[in-house]
């Protein structure tokens, strides 16, 4: 059977949940019985996010294989319950970039290189390639940005030429829009949907189906409305209502048979999908049978909440499996600085040091992780926040004063954190962290091992620093142990506090494993420590 492509396209403004959208069509098809990957291409010119600050761009997700790429690509592991690869990020920087080598290397044979054909075939190569490689019955793309961009054109142009290509049965156009409410006027507006798709026909591109974002419910008259100008029959257009939860986006969107429009217009022969673990999912998210949990997550990016998505979905992974809710109260470290970890970390059930970069904001993080050391709160450290634990007990318990990450202190006479060996030659930043998955063996009889209930795990890393070996030992007699290694090199990947309830660290980051339907058994655990905290101080009339 021919491989299936669905592009699914945005319009009007960015930010609608396109990734969401995307990811939720996937899910209905793999739920029908069908093999479904899924990609996105990114139109800027970065060849990836990597060096671009989260206030760009938000999280930078990595994956098993390394690639740091867009949070959307968070959205679709965690939707799809599987690894995707690097080939599911294309970036318009890679395509010029492997374009440009290649006529350095004489490969066009004198001709001129143009964006089209040779950008386009380019495009097209990569969606062709993950259907072949990963023997997928569809593969979804997404094209980032909006359409009328004009980053954005040669990658519309070349899903415009795969209609021709691969035929009107194979292919589908998907648009996401915003059908916004006007206060004054008391309506639905219809225009900028109109626009965007006429701006989409201009391209050449007829789209299929019409998903519209809205906040209240779409009437029939603006249903018609976009349906006429769009030349589309009426139940082509979807609605895409605001939700209290993303898992329930698929659900919202099957109840309107979007999944069975889909198949039939791609004459795809499946069974109705069945959701109830969704279902599940998404009512042990609205109503968790044992209340909350308050659990503090001490970071420098906090007020753009994108900058740590990953970690926000873990937490809602894991408040369902424990029965409540997590209530992440997000920190400034630098507020942590100014006015002490007391003040703004009282009465949290659990707190957590996120994974960053640069100096900023360290010395909170260092106060935040003393504040969870002294009063037994429950801790889990990720990346960085290992490395500031690692800081904050050399300090405070080893007395060594001065103690530091070479990274923020290069002169420490304690460099109780250091550049990884390999490190030291890397001149250019993109793509040269430690990047992707490796094993990790876990010492037995360990919070660790408790924790994981295995003794070879595989995490994601994305880093450059790490524990210095030679403080191992003076660590361990202090009660700080070291509970995981990585398998081959022997790298210090997990710390735990041997004297405290819960308080483990990892050199990786967990949370961009975390699937709904498979909390990461971290976060798991952080949620259920705090939850026996909050029930403790219930209990001893502290709260
Ligand atoms: N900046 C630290 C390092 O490079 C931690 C990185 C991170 O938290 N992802 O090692």
């Amino acid at each position: 059977m021919a491989v299936k492509y669905i592009f699914v396209t945005g319009g009007v403004v960015s930010s609608l949940g396109k990734g969401i959208t995307a990811a939720s069509i996937g899910l209905l098809l793999q739920k029908r019985g069908l093999q479904v990957t899924i990609l996105k291409f990114d139109p800027y010119l970065n060849v990836d996010p990597g060096t671009m600050n989260p206030f760009q761009h938000g999280e930078v997700f990595v994956t098993e294989d390394g690639a740091e790429t867009d949070l959307d690509l968070g959205h679709y592991e965690r939707f799809l319950h599987r690894n995707l690869t690097r080939d599911s990020n294309v970036t318009a920087g890679q395509v010029y970039y492997a374009l440009i080598q290649k006529e350095r290397e004489g490969k066009f044979l004198g001709k001129t290189v143009q964006v089209v054909p040779h950008l386009t075939d380019e495009i097209k190569e990569r969606v062709r390639k993950l259907g072949r490689v990963q023997h997928v019955d569809v593969v979804i793309a997404e094209i980032g940005g909006t359409v009328g961009d004009i980053e954005s054109l040669p990658f519309l142009e070349a899903i415009r030429q795969m209609r021709l290509e691969e035929g009107f049965e194979n292919t589908l156009f998907v648009h996401v829009t915003l059908v916004p409410y006007i206060p004054s006027a008391g309506e639905l507006k219809t225009k900028p949907t109109q626009h965007s798709v006429q701006k989409l026909r201009e391209i050449g591109i007829q789209p299929d189906f019409i998903v519209c974002r809205t906040d209240r419910p779409l009437t029939r008259e603006v249903r018609n409305k976009i349906a006429l100008f769009a030349t589309l029959p009426r139940d082509a257009v979807f609605e895409a209502l605001d939700v209290e939860t993303i898992y329930e986006v698929p659900l919202v969107l099957h109840r309107q048979a979007l999944d069975s429009h889909i198949v039939q217009r791609l004459q795809l022969d499946t069974p109705e999908p069945d959701l109830s673990d969704w279902e599940q999912l998404v009512e042990g998210i609205k109503n968790p049978p044992k209340g909350e949990v308050e659990i503090a997550l001490c970071g420098k990016y906090v007020h753009l909440k994108d900058a740590y998505k990953s970690v926000l979905e873990a937490f809602v992974h894991a408040g369902v499996a424990n029965g409540v809710r997590v209530q992440v109260r997000l920190v400034d470290t630098e507020e942590i600085e100014k006015h002490g970890a007391e003040t703004l970390l009282e009465g949290v059930d659990g707190i957590l040091v996120p994974g960053g970069f640069g100096k900023r904001g360290v010395e909170g993080k260092i106060q935040a992780v003393r504040y969870a050391r002294e009063n037994g709160v429950p801790f889990l450290g990720i990346c960085l926040g290992m490395q500031v634990a690692t800081v904050e007990f050399a300090r405070h318990v080893l007395g060594l004063r001065d103690a530091h990450s070479t990274e923020f202190n290069p002169h420490t006479p304690h460099p109780v954190i250091t550049l990884l060996p390999e490190q030291e030659r890397v001149k250019e930043l993109g793509g040269t962290l430690r990047l992707g998955a490796s094993p990790i063996r876990i010492r037995r009889n360990t919070l660790a091992w408790r924790v994981y209930q295995d003794d070879l795990v595989l995490e994601r890393h994305r880093h450059r620093y790490e524990f210095n070996p030679e403080y191992r030992d003076r660590f361990e007699r202090a009660g700080f142990l070291i509970s995981g290694e990585e398998a081959t090199r022997g790298l210090v990947e997990i710390i735990e506090l041997r004297d405290h309830p819960f308080f483990i660290a990892g050199q990786f980051h967990p949370e961009f494993k975390s699937r709904p339907m498979a909390p990461h058994p971290l976060f798991r655990a952080l949620v259920a420590a705090a939850l026996e905290r909050r029930k403790s101080r219930h209990e001893t009339g502290k709260v």
